[in-house]
């Protein structure tokens, strides 16, 4: 390989918005056969908005803004930015919960007035022993619209649901169109429930969903994916994905993510487009050929 035409590659991507890290990475990247996409913040808009609410019977839509609102304040999951927003828009000052604790992958708990409040998804309504039966038919149909449902509960009573949408980028699809062309096999990997990830991977033309995945696994899922010596470019955005973007073959991280995402990645999409992977593949492709 001559460091020549390396650094010819590496310069043409930097055109293209795509910083290289890693010396190898370019060479890595030809390798490619296997594109995995984190949902949130990569596949969609990173930009969720609480689009529906669904109250137990005698609970006011104030009090679910206003539970919630108290414990996303101090969290920096995607989802606490769209329950905050709500609640300003509903004139909600949030008081701050005591006892948080965030439950990653789950949702997060705290305490509030003597109150113990829950708020997530339904795996963690469930560990918690929270009857949520009663809301099946609402949780099947947020998700069906690729919604999530986030779950509130106040002294283990379920209080009632937030309904949250996060669109896909406008060009998701044609990007991800340009993916499989180049042969590569393209699957979406998220913490979200099935339903919902199933719901948004129509959208896009996914070949694979892998669905409500913890934080850890979505690092096992890239293992076995690598296996039979297949090549794996995992992309992502969140906190969540650093473990997966260090295990993948090459780690690229969405420059609008976070810095720990940046910082565990093999390369950088500056743009926040799909199109950033395609547009590495092709560079990597035409460097590798010109070096052999
Ligand atoms: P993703 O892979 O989509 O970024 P995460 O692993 O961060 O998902 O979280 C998985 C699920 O856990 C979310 O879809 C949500 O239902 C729930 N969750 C996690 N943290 C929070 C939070 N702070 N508030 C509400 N829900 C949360
Ligand atoms: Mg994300």
């Amino acid at each position: 390989a001559t460091p020549m035409s390396i650094m010819v590659g590496v310069g043409k991507a930097a055109e293209q918005g795509i910083l290289i890290r890693r010396g190898d990475a370019l060479q890595q990247t030809s390798e490619v056969n296997v594109v995995v996409l984190d949902k949130t913040g990569t596949v969609t808009q990173g930009k969720p908005r609480v689009t529906d609410l669904v109250t137990a019977p005698g609970v006011h839509e104030h009090e679910i803004l206003q539970n919630a609102a108290a414990l996303e304040l101090a969290s920096e999951h995607p989802l606490a930015r769209a329950i905050l927003d709500k609640a300003s828009d509903a004139g909600i000052q949030p008081l701050s919960a005591e006892n948080i604790k965030p439950r990653p992958g789950l949702g997060i708990s705290g305490s509030l007035k003597d109150k113990m409040l829950l708020l997530g998804n339904p795996e963690l309504m469930q560990s918690e022993g929270v009857d949520i039966q009663w809301v099946e038919a609402d949780l099947l149909q947020l998700s069906e619209q690729a919604k999530t449902p986030v779950l509130l509960a106040e002294d283990g009573r379920l209080l009632g649901i937030l309904g949250i949408a996060d669109p896909i980028k406008d060009d998701s699809v044609a990007a991800i169109e340009r993916l499989k062309k180049q042969g590569a096999h393209v699957v979406m990997l998220t913490g979200d429930n099935p339903v919902t990830a199933q719901a948004v991977a129509r959208q896009t033309g996914v070949d694979q969903v892998i669905a409500g995945v913890l934080p850890d696994g979505k690092a096992e899922a890239i293992r076995s994916l690598q296996a039979d010596g297949r090549k794996v470019a995992m992309v992502g955005d969140g906190i969540n994905d650093a473990p997966a973007l260090a295990q993948a073959d090459v780690g690229m991280a969405i420059g609008t993510g976070t810095d720990i995402a940046i910082e565990s990645a093999d390369l950088t999409l500056m743009r926040g487009s799909l199109h950033g992977i395609a547009d590495a593949m092709e560079v990597s492709r035409l460097t590798v050929r010109n070096i052999k």
